[in-house]
């Protein structure tokens, strides 16, 4: 079973990626600041934004309904799929009756925790990431560590080495324009070959039908364009009612990613060209579930925007694969153990709970409210590790009564001070990096009580 300490581990051997992957996204949360700092009414987007959301997901049976008969109205075609594989079979289906094996693929997360990839490369059609950063991943063979930066984890001397190996790159080439030109080449010629792309959706617009994909780098629009068809990948929960609730959330979207004032591109997709078609696949994949768990539909706000996880302590210095799910982070570990609460158990335990997650999301999801309560239903369902349920019934029974809990500290003291062995080895994690302070002589208790007599 992956567990997020042991991967994080892993991430921290190498002590200087860890400190500038640290630095890098803090310097992103920063910029995030100064672009929200310039908009007084920032809080007021927050608001409207969270209000219509909460708008959405109590009405989305008829949003989704009203969204299907105008995209059906603009000559789109409209599929459902209930999982990841009905999702993937569905794509599948697409590109075998037009006789396609070649893909070109961008943004789109949906497609990571659905395992489209593998699917395909496994039925023999080939599919080529189009976003710089993913196709980085995809020629390493990894998935993507972050929503939005996907390979933020890489340091630009990995990217020539993997260049190298797989676009024949000189050796110990890593400058950045030069790998930046050598991609575009490579990907030109993807994006002129491949007679299918498949983009995600950021938001898509009950009252019109269309849909809009947010990219700084324009290759969703080069693959959409080019091809023949189009198919549009979208999780049920990205709809907004109304074309005018866009203003709010662009304005919000890359503020909170990168800190710019809007994405490069933010294109809208409505209706196919002459001799195109586009193909909308609504996908449920346990969504609905999470609309069901009152504690928990709120996570369904979410635009993807990555500030929670930018800003999240523990996700900087222990890396996005370290969580094991399509979306890591705060966000992810609320969303992943409603796939599978037994593989993610350990998630909503992979944070400090210091609330910052919640105070930076555009959206106003309580990231941090929700990670607390996913540890209580994990503990009752029974899927906590047997080491920390023993731990907590252990404290449970010490702050259970002040006579206990004063016998307990007595003995802690002792074997602190006679026996430090059997806190501080290594079977102690706690003690790996840091030092054991010096026993106190006596519990504030006491302390509190001697002072007391003699002043
Ligand atoms: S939870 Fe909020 S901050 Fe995190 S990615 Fe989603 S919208 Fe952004």
């Amino acid at each position: 079973m992956e567990d997020h300490a042991a991967l994080a581990d892993v991430f921290n051997i190498d002590e200087q990626r860890v400190n500038w992957h640290d630095e890098t996204l803090w310097f992103i949360r920063s910029k995030r600041d100064l672009a929200v700092h310039k908009l007084p009414e920032w809080e007021a987007l927050r608001n409207a934004a969270s209000q219509i959301k909460n708008n959405v997901l109590s009405n989305l049976n008829q949003y989704l309904q009203e969204f299907e008969k105008n995209a059906l109205k603009n000559g789109v075609q409209v599929h459902w799929a209930a999982n990841a594989l009905e999702h993937n079979q569905i794509v599948q289906g697409i590109l075998t009756d037009a006789g396609i094996n070649q893909m070109v693929k961008s943004k789109s997360m949906l497609t990571e925790e659905c395992g489209l990839n593998e699917y395909l490369i496994h039925h023999g059609i080939d599919v080529v990431d189009s976003d710089l950063g993913e196709r980085i991943v995809q020629l390493a063979g990894e998935p993507p560590s972050h929503i939005v930066l996907p390979c933020i984890h890489k340091k630009k001397e990995e990217i020539g080495d993997i260049f190298h190996e797989h676009l024949g790159t000189p050796a110990n080439m890593s400058d950045p324009q030069f790998l930046t030109e050598t991609a575009r080449i490579h990907l030109r010629e993807k994006f002129l070959t491949r007679r299918a792309a498949l983009t995600g959706v950021n938001f898509a617009v009950a009252e019109t039908g269309e849909f809009v994909v947010c990219t700084n780098e324009g290759n969703a629009d080069m693959g959409a364009h080019l091809a023949d068809i189009h198919i549009a990948s979208m999780g049920i929960e990205k709809l907004i009612p109304k074309r005018e609730h866009l203003a709010i959330f662009l304005r919000l979207l890359t503020r909170s990613a990168t800190g710019q004032p809007i994405t490069t591109y933010s294109s809208h997709f409505r209706k196919p060209g002459p001799n195109q078609q586009i193909h909308i696949v609504l996908v449920d994949n346990g969504r609905s579930v999470q609309l069901g768990r009152p504690d928990f539909r709120n996570s369904l706000k979410c635009i993807r925007c990555g500030a929670c996880m930018n800003t999240c302590p523990v996700y900087r210095r222990s890396g996005g694969h370290s969580y094991h799910a399509a979306i890591s982070g705060p966000i992810g570990s609320i969303l992943a153990p409603n796939l599978d609460m037994k593989k993610n158990a350990d998630l909503p335990f992979a944070s400090t709970l210091c609330g910052s997650c919640s105070n930076v999301c555009p959206v106003k999801i309580d990231i941090h409210t929700q990670l607390y309560k996913w540890r209580q239903v994990i503990v009752k369902e029974g899927y906590a590790k047997t080491s920390k349920k023993a731990g907590m019934e252990g404290m449970s029974f010490v702050l259970s009564s002040p006579a206990i809990y004063r016998v307990a500290g007595k003995a802690g003291r002792w074997t602190m001070k006679y026996a430090p062995f059997a806190v501080s080895n290594k079977f102690n994690p706690w003690y790996k990096q840091r030092e054991m302070p010096a026993p106190p002589e006596k519990s504030f208790n006491e302390w509190y009580r001697d002072n007391e007599k003699n002043n």
